[in-house]
Formats: C-alpha cells, sequence, structure tokens
C-alpha cells in the first residue's frame, strides 16, 4: 500500500487576547491509500484544526508553528496558492458537519455542483449537468433531475449532506476528510449517511478521515484510529486495537460513554466527568491528567509514547510494562 498522507509533529496554535491557545500539539500520523482513518475525540480536542492543517486551510490568528505534513511525497507547506488549486477540492477534498455553511443558499444544487465539476474536471456545461446528475444518484438521492432546480434549503439535512459528498466525490479525490459529517443528523439519516460512506469506499479507492466525537461511528467505518484529546494524540490502533485491547484511560472513558458498546452492555453508561483543559494554559505533563481516575504524582510528567503492538500505542504512564489498561489495572488480559 502507498502511503497517502504523513503528519509529524504538528503544533497549530491560535493567537487570543488571552494568550495562545495551543490547539495541537506535537500530532503525528498516517493514512495510506485507499483506507479509513477515524480521528476521534471531544470538541476542541484538537480534530478540526489537525484536519485545516492538511488542507492548508490554518489561517491568522492561527499559525502552524512547527510539524510536516506530506501528502503523497511532497510538502504540503511547500505548496503555492497555484499549486493548491490543483490539489484542494481535487485530490483531497472534504465535507462539513454543517451543509449549509458550505452550500450557497441562493444558487441552485444543479448551477453548484456543475460548478465544481467544471472546474475540476473542465467539461462544459451540459456533460458537467449529466455528470451532476450521474453522482446524485450515486449517493442514493432520488429523482436527481428534480434536485438539481432546488435550493438547499428545500432539501432536508440528510439530502445536503449527500450533495455535499457527491460535490466532494465528482473529482475522485485520493483524501476525502469528513469532520463530523453525520453529527447535525437523527440517528436514522446518520445510518444511512455512514452506509453510503461505506459503499462509496468499497467502489473507489479513496482514502478517508474520518472526524468524530463518537467512537461508535468509528467502528461502523473505520479501520484504524486515533484518539486525540487536549490537542495530542492519546493512542492510536486498529478498531480493534481500540475496542479490544484498550490502552488509554480516556479511550476507555470514551467506550464507557458508548450505549451498547465497550463494555458489550454490560456496564451502564458512564459520561467522562469534568471539562476538557484550557489550551491557553494547558496543564505540564499528560493532558487528561484532570479527568483521569487513575492519575498519579508523575503524571505531571508527560509521559512517553508506549508501543503496545504492531501500529498501536498509547500516552499514558500506565502502560509502563503493559500492553493493555486492563493488564495495567489489573483487570486481567483480553
Ligand atoms: Fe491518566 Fe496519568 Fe495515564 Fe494521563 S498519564 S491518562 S493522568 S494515568
Ligand atoms: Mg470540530
Amino acid at each position: 500500500t502507498k502511503r497517502l498522507l504523513t503528519v509529524d509533529g504538528l503544533t497549530v496554535s491560535f493567537h487570543t487576547r488571552e494568550g495562545q491557545n495551543q490547539a495541537v500539539r506535537n500530532v503525528s500520523f498516517h493514512i495510506d491509500a485507499g483506507e479509513t482513518l477515524g480521528i476521534v475525540g471531544e470538541s476542541g480536542s484538537g480534530k478540526s484544526v489537525t484536519a485545516k492543517a492538511v488542507m492548508g486551510l490554518v489561517s491568522a490568528p492561527g499559525e502552524m508553528l512547527s510539524g510536516e505534513i506530506i501528502f503523497d511525497g511532497d510538502r504540503v507547506l511547500e505548496f503555492s496558492e497555484k499549486k493548491w488549486r490543483t490539489v484542494r477540492g481535487n485530490r483531497m477534498a472534504m465535507v462539513f458537519q454543517d451543509p449549509m455553511t458550505a452550500l450557497n443558499p441562493v444558487k441552485k444544487i444543479g448551477f453548484q455542483m456543475a460548478e465544481v465539476i467544471r472546474r475540476h474536471r473542465g467539461l462544459g456545461k451540459e456533460a458537467a449537468f449529466r455528470e451532476a446528475v450521474e453522482l446524485l444518484r450515486k449517493v442514493g438521492i432520488p429523482e436527481p433531475e428534480r434536485r438539481l432546480n432546488q435550493y438547499p434549503h428545500e432539501l432536508s439535512g440528510g439530502m445536503r449532506q449527500r450533495v455535499m459528498i457527491a460535490m466532494a466525490l465528482s473529482c475522485s479525490p485520493e483524501l476525502l476528510i469528513a469532520d463530523e459529517p453525520t453529527t447535525a443528523l437523527d440517528v436514522t439519516i446518520q445510518a444511512q449517511i455512514l452506509d453510503l460512506i461505506k459503499e462509496l469506499k468499497e467502489q473507489s479507492d479513496t482514502a478517508v478521515a474520518l472526524i468524530t466525537h463518537d467512537l461508535g461511528v468509528v467502528a461502523q467505518v473505520c479501520t484504524r484510529v486515533i484518539v486525540m484529546y487536549g490537542g495530542m494524540v492519546m493512542e492510536e490502533g486498529t478498531v480493534d486495537d481500540i475496542f479490544y485491547r484498550t490502552g488509554h484511560p480516556y479511550t476507555q472513558g470514551l467506550l464507557r460513554s458508548l450505549p451498547g458498546q465497550g463494555g458489550a452492555g454490560r456496564q451502564r453508561l458512564v459520561p467522562i466527568e469534568g471539562t476538557p483543559p484550557d489550551l491557553i494554559h494547558p496543564p505540564s505533563g499528560c493532558p487528561f491528567q484532570e479527568r483521569c481516575p487513575h492519575a498519579m504524582a508523575k503524571c505531571s510528567e508527560l509521559p512517553p509514547r508506549y508501543v503496545l503492538g504492531q501500529g498501536h500505542s498509547s500516552l499514558c504512564w500506565l502502560l509502563d510494562e503493559h500492553r493493555t489498561l486492563a493488564q495495567a489495572l489489573g483487570e486481567g488480559g483480553p
């Protein structure tokens, strides 16, 4: 498999009146061609900022302070605006939580889709409209010809999200970043959108970075996961590592707050108490220490990243000498 994206030591901060908000700190991960990576964490954990950095969309008051982003062998930081125009929306595309912010409310769906298709594929007007109909059909929108003549507000939230996915896919991107694509939708529609993403994955070689606060969503679609907290990667692993060989108390907390998952329905739903750290004055040491039920004195120092297995690692002192959190806590291995 081809290494499509490498993010190495990414650090992004935002200037605020109170000081520097250290939104993303030393984040590293990779995405291979065709795979689906889940980027999981609560709001404010740095997921969206990480995605924006990958897309070259961090701008003032945000600033990328250090790190390297390599897309298909090229250093993204060296891309000119001209180069970005051939990459963004073309080789990398993004779908957002609220499609209304990405769609123009006063232009018909067909016009907006055709515009994108023409810009990236150089098709004529009629061919672009025909392609738009095909794409809407592909993402499961009934009566696509009629939809092209409608304005965004005439479509349901789920329909709009399908339109956004269709537009993102119109250029067969190598990387699709979906930032909370189902969060604003009700549960039934959420499931349909996830099914759609799964189906599209089976039909194309597009790699997907799926950003979500919901590990349940990840379990349905992803192969690998990074779990972020306080701007840092707490745990990285396969979906099975994360669910069955959990290596971090924060991941465990996310699992326990999932209905019918993690504890295989045995445990009660337990929300993680407390609030995320203030990233203007981040705690030295482990970012999770104020909410962690296992915090100890040495957690005031930043733990090293412990390797628990191939591609599985955790940033937690408890993993010193252990391969899973369950072992560290004396709850027995898997
Ligand atoms: Fe909890 Fe300490 Fe591990 Fe952080 S390093 S997750 S505070 S046990
Ligand atoms: Mg976000």
